[in-house]
């Protein structure tokens, strides 16, 4: 972890708790738990809550424990289990020996099940779901008993047997749990505990044709693995009375307590599972790991690296209040990483020719160039320099503004680690297109140096033409185009159709054709790029990860990276 996220800088409520339970003596021994369901991939909101309970764990000498909350087969996949557990891996986190599974407990939990029965605290329930609804009332309105509420208890432990092996289509009956249909918290109104699925489950396969509900697997899952707190986020706060209900009234062996933290949201993000696997399932997006989603996958391909995303964890701390975090804080943290990290190099996204006039034709010099001038210990590299170069479109501007200091008809620039040179000529197509440059170089200036001490303002990046390496190059932006996505009722229509740009004929420094899966680059005044899992021997595919400039960074007053 990083220096940022010692245990001072790291303090906030949820910690406060811990600390204290620890020193009342409370609490012996620290288990946390992270529990997906295994029905699609983490996101940077998962981070946020894997960060704070395996970090709780890490600096109070705990535990903990990965666990799958796998009580619906009809939305889960074994895909999604190892998805989860790569990405976790690659977070830097280890749960060690703890990787447990909710569909471990289906025999415990259908034994307390039995047990809510024979304790008259569940019965059988032959309402159809239309009923169960009309039935539970609203938030002004109680909710009245269902005619199955008094069955007799040997009545209803022969028909949950009967729903066990399989004797009932879907729907046909529930166990609901009796609590109270008039309570103000709609949660305790008989929830329904268990439920009729007929369908094949990733690790009990047919076993079972009944399962637990999420509400009631949740908590006794903790109490069984012992854990200490249990962290989840502010919508299950109402949800908490009814957990306490459950371990009051069944024989468990610990008594887990629950706490609430604000989940974190995005800006320009979002952050539901639902609405992500509609985004894949539409093909809105390549896949989970498309490199504009806010999926762990996603931001890996794109090239965030994992210590940006703990930084970011611990940066934007733990509330009990909802409140949208800006993405470009995010943004700051990968660049904080990359800015110390990542190899600078010369690349030509949008490329126009440049002919050195004065150019020896079959010379090629090998110039020197710093590979991080902010990190000496990254050494150097070298570049050829040749007659025929490639620079950036945008760099040359035939009759530019005030303020345009690079390029233009008879004006001198220099060319980074290399000379200055001056345009004498511009070529254009029958379309009245730029197409070519003609330039003379000043022999006198190599590496850059004025000897006499003119000044020129602009430095441009290039690559030489005959050496470079060609290369896809996909720029993203957003993929949601408003800050809210979705506020307005219509998320799709909120989908920024821009954001991404492919560009075909970007054209690299020769040392880029080694640029191994996943490294990241810094493209001189371009940003930062890594290689993407569609490159091949042949064709070099990269994404941008991010740009140079730090909106953040700005807002603070800072400097810009
Ligand atoms: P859903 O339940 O709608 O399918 P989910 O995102 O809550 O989606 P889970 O697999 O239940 O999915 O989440 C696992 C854990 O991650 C939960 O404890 C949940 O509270 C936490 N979590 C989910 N989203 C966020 C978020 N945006 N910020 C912080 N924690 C989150
Ligand atoms: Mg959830």
């Amino acid at each position: 972890m990083s220096e940022q996220s010692s245990d001072t800088e790291n303090r906030n409520f949820i910690r406060d708790i811990v600390a204290d339970d620890l020193s009342s003596g409370h609490c012996k021994e620290i288990a946390t738990r992270f529990p997906p369901e295994p029905n699609g991939y983490l996101h940077i909101g998962h981070a946020k809550s894997i960060c704070l309970n395996f970090g709780i764990a890490q600096d109070f000498g705990g535990r903990c424990h990965l666990r799958f909350d796998d009580t619906n087969p009809t939305r889960e996949e074994q895909e999604y289990i190892d998805a989860i557990k790569t990405d976790i891996r690659w977070l830097g986190l280890d749960w060690g020996k703890h990787l447990y599974y909710a569909s471990d407990y289906f025999e415990q939990l259908y034994d307390w099940a039995v047990h809510l029965i024979q304790t008259g605290n569940a019965y059988v329930d032959d309402l159809t779901a239309d009923e169960i609804r009309d039935y539970r009332g609203t938030l002004t309105d109680p909710g009245r008993n269902s005619p199955y509420r008094d069955r007799p208890i040997e009545e209803n432990l022969h028909l949950f047997a009967r729903m066990r092996s399989g004797d009932f289509p879907e729907g046909r009956c529930v166990l609901r749990a009796k609590i109270d249909m008039a309570s103000g918290n709609i949660n305790l109104r008989d929830p329904i505990i268990y439920r009729i699925i007929h369908t094949k489950h990733p690790r009990t396969a047919s076993k079972w044709c009944i399962y637990p509900t999420y509400d009631f697997a949740h908590g006794q899952s903790d109490a069984i693995e012992h854990i200490s707190h249990s962290i989840c986020t502010l919508e299950f706060e109402d949800h908490r009375p009814l957990y306490d209900w459950f371990i009051e009234n069944l024989p468990v062996p610990s008594r887990p307590h629950q706490h609430e933290f604000a989940r974190l949201n995005l800006s320009y993000t979002v952050l539901s599972k639902r609405i992500l696997t509609q985004l894949v399932r539409e093909n809105r997006v390549s896949g989970w790991d498309d490199p504009r989603m806010p999926t762990l996958a996603g931001l890996r391909r794109r090239g965030f690296p994992p210590e940006a995303i703990r930084d970011f964890a611990s940066r934007i701390g733990v509330a009990k209040r909802d409140a949208v975090v800006d993405v470009a804080m995010l943004e700051h943290c990968v660049r904080d990483i990359l800015n110390q990290n990542a190899d600078r190099r010369m690349a030509v996204l949008r490329p126009l020719k440049v002919i050195i006039e004065n150019y020896p034709d079959s010379q090629v010099e090998e110039l020197e160039a710093a590979n991080n001038p902010g990190n000496e210990s990254s050494g150097t590299r070298t570049i050829p320099f040749s007659r025929e170069l490639y620079i950036e479109q945008d760099d040359f501007m035939e009759a530019p503004p005030k303020k345009f200091f690079r390029l233009a008809p008879d004006r001198e620039v220099r060319l980074r680690y290399g000379y200055l040179i001056t345009c004498t000529n511009v070529i254009k197509d029958v379309n009245g297109e730029v197409t070519e440059l003609r330039c003379t170089y000043d022999p006198a200036t190599r590496g850059g140096k004025t000897p006499d001490g003119r000044k020129v303002k602009g430095t441009l990046h290039w690559v030489s033409a005959s050496h470079a390496v060609d290369a896809e190059v996909r720029l993203y932006e957003y993929l949601f185009a408003v800050s809210e996505p979705g506020v307005d009722g219509n998320l799709i229509q909120d989908i920024n159709p821009t954001s991404l740009e492919v560009l075909n004929n970007c054209k690299l420094e020769p040392c880029l054709v080694n640029l191994s899966k996943g490294q990241t680059v810094q493209f001189e005044r371009m940003g930062y790029f890594c290689s993407d899992t569609d490159s091949t021997p042949e064709r070099l595919v990269l994404n941008r990860t991010i740009g140079l400039r730090d909106s953040w960074s700005k807002t603070l007053g800072g400097k810009t990276g």
